[in-house]
């Protein structure tokens, strides 16, 4: 059975969120506080987990940064809750390593499209994958890691599919179809606009200069392809 844990101080939601999740067949645990969600996620991993923005003592963005900085749970799929007015907190969210947000009130059957649509593309990979060494930097599928120079980059489970997909098959080009299929899967909350935006992201992370991208290269009219420059590796 799926475990979802959720970080909420807000009891209606909790309510609401856990009744629909258990009818679905979840196994729900919920929290109200960051402090005691981080507590919670060190004692044993969900399989995704439902965090609330703004919460007490410890906010939805200082724990998600702790969970994508924590190699024991880094892989953990995120989808924030926000309100309306969290705009900004929003953005900032997705950019910090949440994988997908929903906007109170959101209604109990678009959340369960949300919650499944992203357990199926963030489940495990099933074949051996290799890192990859690019010049500084590295790319890890056993912890889901991305390093420049040693230093760790923040990503998000979405993220760093796209990325070790398009480095996975160096200078080949992908449609923008293509990288949906292979990334996102079948989720329909997605466009190929989403794949710009993503793209957009990681580069932002990991390139030295994202104007001027020496890897993740953008060929018009065709799509997008991770440029190796000859001295990419994969390694053992
Ligand atoms: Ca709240």
């Amino acid at each position: 059975m799926r475990k979802i844990l959720i970080i909420e101080d807000e009891k209606d939601i909790v309510e609401l969120v856990r009744y629909n999740l258990e009818r679905e067949g979840y196994q729900v645990a919920a929290v109200g506080d960051g402090i005691t969600g981080l507590a919670e996620l060190r004692k044993s991993l969900p399989d995704l987990l439902l965090l609330d923005l703004m919460l007490p003592k410890l906010s939805g963005l200082e724990v998600c940064k702790e969970i994508r900085r924590n190699p024991r749970m880094n892989r953990l799929p995120v989808l924030m809750l926000t309100a309306r007015n969290e705009e900004v907190d929003r953005v900032l969210g997705l950019e910090l390593g949440a994988d997908d947000y929903v906007t109170k009130p959101f209604s109990p059957r678009e959340l369960m499209a949300r919650v499944k649509a992203l357990l199926r593309r963030t489940e495990p990979f099933n074949d051996v994958k290799k890192a990859i060494q690019v010049g500084s930097l590295r790319i890890d599928p056993d912890s889901y890691r991305v390093s420049r120079a040693g230093k760790s980059i923040l990503v998000s489970t979405l993220e760093f599919r796209l990325l070790y997909h398009l480095a996975a098959h160096p200078n080949r080009v992908f449609s923008r179809d293509e990288l949906l299929d292979a990334v996102w899967g079948t989720d329909r909350f997605v466009s190929p606009r989403s794949v710009d935006v993503c793209i957009r992201r990681l580069r932002e992370k990991i390139e030295a200069d994202p104007e001027a991208p020496a890897h993740l290269k953008t060929v018009r009219g065709a799509g997008y392809l991770f440029e190796s420059g000859g001295d990419g590796a994969v390694e053992p």
